[in-house]
């Protein structure tokens, strides 16, 4: 079969009705926000899944005309109203809003290589908390599948050699050191189940470093929820998960169900970790990267 075959147009279109102004009404609190985002990332999965069995296939994504300063009975300049405020890797792959089917004005969005909570983060995330309390409902850490920031550290760990031609810089030390612990873990975590032999597994490296990418993206949303102290406060929570470059779904492991699509809720404690560990370890995704089929 030719290549042509698989060719199709794939339309996402951003559209706004000059006379529609409750285009797409916000979340009312952060269950309605996280069923939102996991529902709009589902429907991109989905439509991208479809280009090789359909013609053409088309996404429509509401936009209000508030949101671009459009609508002339409202002088000025749009109001700030994001539902969610969206940690993210600095990737080119994963474009937030893109990949959650969100448009313009809803979503508050910070992306640095890694994900990590340096102080521009956190003072950003503080400003969008204090500021932005009467639509935020939701704060996400996305990390994604084959991260070159936990690449590197996962390799720092494997070979500490390699440090020494980076303790020089800096700049990507303060993106890298802070990954290790979580490197650390994870690496504890894959030996206690796998036993010693799985340092030799040729997929070790890999499961590695998907294993670090989802506990990174989880201690970061623990560490979001306690800064903030968002645990008594229900009405805005801290939520994680990694985007599947694969499959352009978001992934985050449950115990006991298989596919673990879908953002998941910070770990609470050391407990929570711990049951993160598990699933992490159990999950289909990191025993196949173990196991790889031949
Ligand atoms: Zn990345």
């Amino acid at each position: 079969m030719v290549m042509e075959a698989y060719l199709k147009t794939v339309d996402i279109i951003y559209r706004y009705e000059a006379r529609d102004t409750s285009a797409r009404p916000l979340p009312m609190d952060s269950d309605a926000a996280w069923r939102r985002l996991n529902g709009g990332n589902s429907d991109f999965a989905a439509l991208l899944d479809h280009v090789k069995d359909e013609s053409g296939v088309q996404q429509i994504i509401p936009v209000d005309p508030r949101d671009l300063g459009l609508d002339s009975n409202v002088a000025g300049i749009p109001k700030q109203r994001p539902f969610a405020a969206v940690l993210g890797c600095s990737d080119a792959r994963v474009p937030i809003e893109l990949i959650f089917n969100e448009g313009p004005n809803d979503l508050f969005v910070i992306r640095v290589a890694g994900n990590g909570l340096g102080m521009e983060v956190l003072g950003s995330l503080k400003y969008a908390i204090d500021h932005l309390g009467g639509t935020l409902k939701l704060i996400v850490v996305l990390g994604h599948s084959g991260c070159g920031a936990l690449t590197a550290a996962v390799d720092v760990f494997l070979n500490p050699g390699d440090y020494v031609a980076i303790a020089a810089m800096h700049s990507i030390r303060n993106i890298l050191d802070r990954s290790l612990i979580v490197v650390q873990a994870s690496a504890n975590k894959l030996l206690s189940a796998f036993g010693p032999g799985v340092t030799r597994n040729p997929g070790y490296r890999q499961a590695l470093i998907e294993s670090s990418i989802i506990t990174n993206a989880a201690l970061a949303a623990h560490s979001i929820r306690q800064e903030f102290e968002l645990g008594e406060r229900r009405e805005i929570r801290a939520v994680y998960g990694v985007y599947l470059l694969e499959t352009r779904e978001v992934w985050a492991p449950h115990l006991g169900t298989a596919g673990g699509i879908g953002l998941a809720s910070a770990p609470h404690d050391v407990a929570g970790f711990a049951g993160l560990a598990n699933a992490v370890v159990q999950s289909g995704r990191i025993a196949s990267l173990l196991n790889p089929v031949r």
